[in-house]
C-alpha cells in the first residue's frame, strides 16, 4: 500500500494563541506560547485550575476553572496568600 499526498490550503478560521497575559498583573509573555519561558531551553510554567465533573467509560463531562498567572505573581501573591491560609507548598525536582 502506498499513499500520495499533495499540499492543500487550509482556509479555516481558528483561534490561534498570540500571547498569554497574567490575570493578576496583566503582564504578557510576549509570544504565542502557553508558558512564561524567555529562553527556549527555560521552563517557566504556572497553572491554577480546578476541574470538576464526571468521567464514565463512554463519556467525560467536566468544567474547568482556571487563571493564567505569571511566575512572579505566583511567588509574590499566590504563595503568600495560600500560606497565610495554612497551605504549605511542596517543592520537588521534576
Ligand atoms: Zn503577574
Amino acid at each position: 500500500m502506498s499513499r500520495k499526498y499533495e499540499a492543500k490550503t487550509d482556509n479555516r478560521t481558528y483561534e490561534a494563541l498570540t500571547e498569554m497575559l497574567c490575570d493578576l498583573c496583566g503582564r504578557s509573555n510576549g509570544r504565542p506560547r502557553d508558558n512564561w519561558a524567555i529562553d527556549p531551553y527555560q521552563i517557566q510554567e504556572a497553572e491554577v485550575s480546578l476541574i470538576q465533573g464526571w468521567s464514565y467509560p463512554s463519556s467525560y463531562v467536566a468544567k474547568k476553572w482556571s487563571i493564567d498567572i505569571c511566575p512572579e505573581c505566583f511567588k509574590t501573591k499566590l504563595m503568600p496568600w495560600a500560606e497565610a491560609q495554612g497551605a504549605t507548598f511542596r517543592e520537588v525536582n521534576s
